[in-house]
C-alpha cells in the first residue's frame, strides 16, 4: 500500500490537532488547505481548487493563499464564524533535510481576532466561558482581547444564563464538551454562532493576576476554562487581561433580550440597524473607549440611587459649563483608543504610529485636567483628579519616537535624535560619510577637469563614480578601477570610496538593528505601565459619556430627574426621545405620566396609531435615561428606582426562534409574571390580541388581576378590549386612560395626548364612517355592537372553553411537543404534574388539557 508523503503526514498531524478550524499550512510563500479544508475554503473564499501528488493514488484536493494577502482571506473566514490555525515553518528550510518543523502559532476565532474590519471600533468584542454545575447554577466570565477588560458572574438557573449571555453578545463561547447540548442550540437561535470546547479549567500560575480578586470556586472555573482557551488559541503572554471584576445581575436595572429589543436599545426591531435606536440618539462620545462605554452603561443601568445622582451631577457641571464642555470634547477628539492601543502593545503588534498615537493622547491629559479643574465644581474636580496623565511615559515617548515615523519598524528612522547616543553615532557616522562622499564628488569633478563626473548608489554594486562615454577620453588611465559598463556611461571605484561605503552601510545597518530593540524595550516599558494606562481609559471613557450626556441633553432640552423611595412616577410633560427626535420639525405631542399607591396600573385605549405603544415606550425609556445617569426627556421628572423592566410590545414576529406571535406573547407575559416585584416596570402592549378575541380578553383580564393583585408592579397596559375598562370598578389602583383623537374636516385627527378615562367605545365605527364607508353597513355595525354589548359576561367567559380552542392552547402550554400526549389514563396525568412549579397559566393549560382527555374517554 502506498502511503501518504511526510509532508503530507505532518500536515494531517497537525491538522488532528485542530478539526474545527481552518489549518493555514505555510509552504513557502503560500498557505495551503488541503483535503476537506481545500474543498470548503475553495468554496467560501472563491478560490482556485487544484490538487497535488501526495504519495498515494488520488491526487489530494489543494488550494492557497499567498502569505502577503493571507489576513484578506483569515478575516473573510472569520466574519463567516469559522476559526483559522496558522501553521508556520519554525526552521530555516536551508538549513534542513527532509520535512522542515512546522507548528501552530495561533489560532484566529470569531472571539479572539486583534485585528479585523469586522473589529468594530465603537463595539465590545467579547469571547466568553460557560459551566454549568450540578445544583443547577452557572458562571459566566468574559473577556475582551483587545482591550482586556474582563468580567466574571455567577447565574441561578439557565434560563438567565441563556439571557445573560445574549445580553454579553459575545463573538464566541467556549464550554465544557459535555455541557448541555440545548444551551447551543438555543443561543444558535438568538444569533450567536461560534462555539469552542475546552475541558481543562485547571487553576496555572500564570492566570493569578486575573484571578487575583475571584474567591468564589465556580467563578474560578469558568474564568480558567476561558484563559486555558485563550492561551491555547493565542500562545503567547497577554498581559493585558486586567483582574476579573465579579459582579451580580442584580446589582443593575435588569431585562431581559426581548425587553431590550422591544425597546430598540441598541439596534430597531426592523432592520436591526442602530439608526433610530436609543444607542443611535445618545452617542455623542468623542472616543471610541467612550463609544463602548455608552453601550455598556444601556446595558446595564444602575439601581442605586447615589450612584446615579453622582453622574448626574456631573452631567449637570457638564452642562452648565458649555465653554469648558466644548473644549473638553475638543480634547477628548484627540485622544485614541488606548485600551486597544495597550492591547496591541501586549499582543506585541504595536508600531511606531501606535506609540505616536499613545503619546499624543497622553498630551490631552493634562488639558483635560485643567479644563475639568476650571469648571470649579466638586465631582469633576474629583474625576480630573482621578486621571493619571502617566507623566514618566509620556516623557519616554516624546524624548524617543519621531512625530510622523514610517508604517513599519523594519527599515528605522523613526527614533528621535539624541534618544541614544550610540545611535546617534551611528547616524553621524552615516551623514558624515554620506557628506565625504558629496564632497569627494566635487574634487573628483576638480581632479579630472569632467564635469558631468557623478557619485551614485545601488544596492548590487553601491556607491561608484560614473562617467559618460563622451568623456571617457578625458580619464587618465588607472585613476579609478571600473566596475560596470551601461551603453552611455562607465561606472568605477576607487579603494577610498569602497572603505567609505562600507563605514557608511555598517552605521546604516547598525542604526537600523539598534533602532529595533530600542523599539523592543520602550515596548516593553509601555507594557509595565498598561494597568496605568487601563485606569487611565477608563476615567476618559466615563467623562467622554457623561459629556455626551450633557451634550445631548443639552440640544434636546432634557431635565434632571430626581428619584423618590415612595414608587412614585411623576413625569410632566414626557416626550418619547427617539420618535421625538426623528420627527425633526413636526410637534411632537409631550404627555404626563403620574402613578403612585392609588394608581399602579393604567389601562390605556384609543384607536391603533393613535400613539399608545409611543406614551408606554416613553415611560420605560424615560427611567432607562435617568437609571444611567442621563437627563431625561420631559419638563419635570421624579421618578421610582426600577429593579426590572419587562415588555411586551409590539407584533413582531419571533421568527428567529421559529415562534409565532401569541407563543413569544405568553412567553414574555409568563417571564413578566414569574419575576416582577413592585418596584418593577411593565408595558403591555395589546396582550392577548395574538388568539381569537375571546380567548384574548380572558387572559388580558386575567393578567390584569394577576398583576394587580399579587404583583403591585407599576404596569401599562395598552389594550383594544373596551371591555377592560369595566376593570377600574374592581381594581382599585388601575386607572383608565385613553388616547385622544378628534374630527376635523371630515378627517380623523390624532391628537396623542393621553387623556383620564376610558376611549370611546363606538370610536371604530365612527372612524369608518368618516372613511365613508356605506351607511347602511354603518348602520348594520352600529346594530350588532348593540347586542353584542347586551350579551352576559358570562357568556364570554365560558366561551373560551369551547373545545376549538383547546388545540391552540395546548400549543401554548408546550411549545417544543406540540402533539398532545397520549395516554388514557388521567390518574396518571394528574399525578404526572409538578404542580409547585407551574404558573397559573400553565396550570389553567393543563386542566384544559385533561379534561379533554376526559372528555374523550366519556364518550
Ligand atoms: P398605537 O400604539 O396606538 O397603535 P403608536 O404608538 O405606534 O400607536 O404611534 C403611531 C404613530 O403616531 C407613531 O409612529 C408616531 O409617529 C405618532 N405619535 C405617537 N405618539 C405621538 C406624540 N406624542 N406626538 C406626536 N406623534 C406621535
Amino acid at each position: 500500500m502506498k502511503t501518504y508523503t511526510p509532508m503530507i503526514q505532518q500536515y494531517l498531524k497537525i491538522k488532528a490537532e485542530v478539526p474545527d478550524a481552518f489549518l493555514f499550512f505555510r509552504l513557502g510563500d503560500f498557505y495551503e488547505m488541503f483535503f476537506d479544508d481545500a474543498l470548503r475554503a475553495s468554496r467560501e473564499l472563491e478560490i482556485t481548487l487544484t490538487a497535488r501528488d501526495g504519495g498515494v493514488e488520488e491526487k489530494i484536493p489543494m488550494c492557497g493563499v499567498p502569505h502577503h494577502a493571507a489576513s484578506g482571506y483569515i478575516e473573510q473566514l472569520i466574519q463567516k464564524g469559522f476559526k483559522v490555525a496558522i501553521c508556520e515553518q519554525t526552521e530555516d528550510p536551508k538549513q534542513t533535510k527532509g520535512v522542515v518543523k512546522r507548528e501552530i502559532v495561533q489560532m484566529i476565532t470569531p472571539g479572539t481576532v486583534m485585528e479585523s474590519k469586522s473589529l468594530l471600533e465603537r463595539e465590545n468584542h467579547y469571547l466568553a466561558a460557560l459551566t454549568g454545575f450540578q445544583d443547577g447554577s452557572f458562571s459566566i466570565g468574559y473577556l475582551d482581547l483587545t482591550t482586556g477588560e474582563t468580567k466574571v458572574t455567577m447565574i441561578d438557573s439557565v434560563r438567565e444564563a441563556i439571557n445573560e449571555l445574549i445580553n454579553i453578545k459575545p463573538r464566541e463561547i467556549v464550554m465544557a464538551s459535555d455541557e448541555d447540548p440545548a444551551i447551543e442550540k438555543e443561543l444558535k437561535e438568538r444569533d450567536i454562532h461560534s462555539f469552542s470546547v475546552m475541558d481543562d479549567c485547571s487553576k496555572e500560575a500564570s492566570f493569578e493576576p486575573v484571578l487575583k480578586e475571584i474567591k468564589q470556586e465556580k467563578l474560578i472555573i469558568s474564568m480558567c476554562r476561558l484563559l486555558h482557551y485563550v492561551s491555547a488559541t493565542q500562545k503567547r503572554s497577554l498581559d493585558h487581561l486586567q483582574k476579573a471584576a465579579s459582579y451580580q445581575i442584580d446589582a443593575y436595572l435588569r431585562m431581559d433580550p426581548n425587553s431590550k429589543r422591544n425597546l430598540e436599545l441598541s439596534e430597531t426591531i426592523r432592520g436591526n440597524g442602530k439608526k433610530g435606536s436609543l444607542v443611535w440618539l445618545l452617542d455623542e462620545t468623542m472616543t471610541a473607549m467612550g463609544a463602548r462605554m455608552l453601550r455598556r452603561w444601556i446595558d446595564r443601568p444602575l439601581v442605586k440611587t447615589e450612584d446615579i445622582n453622582h453622574r448626574l451631577s456631573i452631567v449637570q457641571g457638564l452642562m452648565d459649563a458649555y465653554f469648558e464642555r466644548e473644549s473638553l470634547r475638543d480634547s477628548l477628539k484627540e485622544v485614541y483608543d488606548l485600551e486597544r492601543l495597550a492591547g496591541r502593545v501586549a499582543f506585541g503588534n504595536v508600531s511606531p504610529r501606535d506609540l505616536v498615537q499613545l503619546k499624543k493622547s497622553l498630551q490631552q491629559v493634562p488639558v483635560v485636567q485643567e479644563t475639568l479643574a476650571e469648571m470649579n465644581h466638586k465631582e469633576s474636580i474629583k474625576l480630573a483628579e482621578s486621571m493619571d496623565p502617566c507623566p514618566e511615559l509620556l516623557q519616554l515617548l516624546q524624548s524617543s519616537i519621531i512625530d510622523q515615523p514610517p508604517l513599519t519598524i523594519k527599515d528605522g528612522n523613526f527614533i528621535k535624535d539624541g534618544f541614544n547616543s550610540e545611535l546617534d553615532q551611528f547616524r553621524d557616522a552615516s551623514r558624515n560619510g554620506k557628506t565625504w562622499i558629496a564632497e569627494l564628488e566635487q574634487k573628483e569633478r576638480k581632479k579630472t577637469g569632467i564635469r558631468s563626473l557623478k557619485i551614485g548608489y545601488n544596492r548590487i554594486f553601491g556607491y561608484y563614480i560614473e562617467i559618460t562615454k563622451a568623456n571617457l577620453g578625458n580619464l587618465q588611465d588607472g585613476l579609478y578601477e571600473r566596475r560596470q559598463t551601461l551603453s552611455n556611461a562607465e561606472r568605477f571605484i576607487t579603494p577610498e570610496l569602497k572603505e567609505k561605503e562600507e563605514l557608511i552601510l555598517q552605521a546604516q545597518e547598525r542604526s537600523t538593528e539598534l533602532e529595533y530593540s530600542l523599539f523592543q524595550e520602550i515596548r516593553e516599558q509601555v507594557k509595565k505601565e498598561i494597568p496605568r494606562l487601563q485606569k487611565l481609559a477608563l476615567v476618559i471613557s466615563q467623562l467622554d459619556v457623561l459629556q455626551c450626556f450633557a451634550t445631548v441633553s443639552e440640544t434636546r432640552h432634557y431635565v434632571k430627574p430626581t428619584f423618590n423611595q415612595d414608587r412614585k412616577i411623576e413625569i410632566t410633560d414626557g416626550r418619547h426621545p427617539v420618535v421625538e427626535k426623528v420627527m425633526d420639525a413636526q410637534e411632537y405631542v409631550p404627555n404626563d405620566c403620574v402613578m403612585h399607591k392609588d394608581c399602579e396600573m393604567l389601562l390605556i385605549t384609543g384607536p391603533n396609531m393613535s400613539g399608545k405603544s409611543t406614551y408606554m415606550r416613553q415611560v420605560a425609556l424615560t427611567a432607562i435615561l435617568g437609571q444611567i445617569g442621563c437627563f431625561v426627556p420631559a419638563a419635570k421628572a421624579n421618578l421610582p428606582v426600577f429593579d426590572r423592566i419587562f415588555t411586551r410590545i409590539g407584533a413582531a414576529d419571533d421568527l428567529v426562534s421559529g415562534q409565532s406571535t401569541f407563543m413569544v406573547e405568553m412567553l414574555e407575559a409568563q417571564h413578566a409574571i414569574a419575576n416582577a416585584t413592585q418596584d418593577s416596570l411593565i408595558l403591555f402592549d395589546e396582550i392577548g390580541r395574538g388568539t381569537s378575541t375571546y380567548d384574548g380578553m380572558a387572559l388580558a383580564q386575567a393578567i390584569i388581576e394577576h398583576v394587580h393583585d399579587h404583583i403591585g408592579a407599576k404596569t401599562l397596559f395598552s389594550t383594544h378590549y373596551h371591555e377592560l375598562v369595566e376593570l377600574s370598578d374592581k381594581l382599585n389602583s388601575l386607572v383608565n386612560v385613553h388616547v385622544a383623537a378628534a374630527e376635523q374636516d371630515g378627517h380623523v385627527v390624532f391628537l396623542h395626548k393621553i387623556k383620564q378615562g376610558p376611549a370611546d367605545k363606538s370610536y371604530g365605527i365612527h372612524v369608518a364612517q368618516l372613511a365613508n364607508l356605506p351607511d347602511k353597513l354603518i348602520n348594520r355595525a352600529n346594530e350588532l355592537l348593540i347586542g353584542f354589548e347586551a350579551k352576559p359576561k358570562t357568556k364570554m367567559t365560558t366561551a373560551v372553553y369551547e373545545d376549538e380552542e383547546i388545540g391552540q392552547l395546548s400549543l401554548f402550554h408546550n411549545p417544543k411537543n406540540k402533539k398532545p400526549k397520549k395516554t388514557n389514563n388521567i390518574q396518571q396525568e394528574i399525578l404526572n404534574l409538578n404542580v409547585l412549579e407551574m404558573t397559573p397559566l400553565e396550570a389553567m393549560n393543563e386542566l384544559y388539557r385533561v379534561q379533554k382527555i376526559a372528555k374523550n374517554e366519556a364518550k
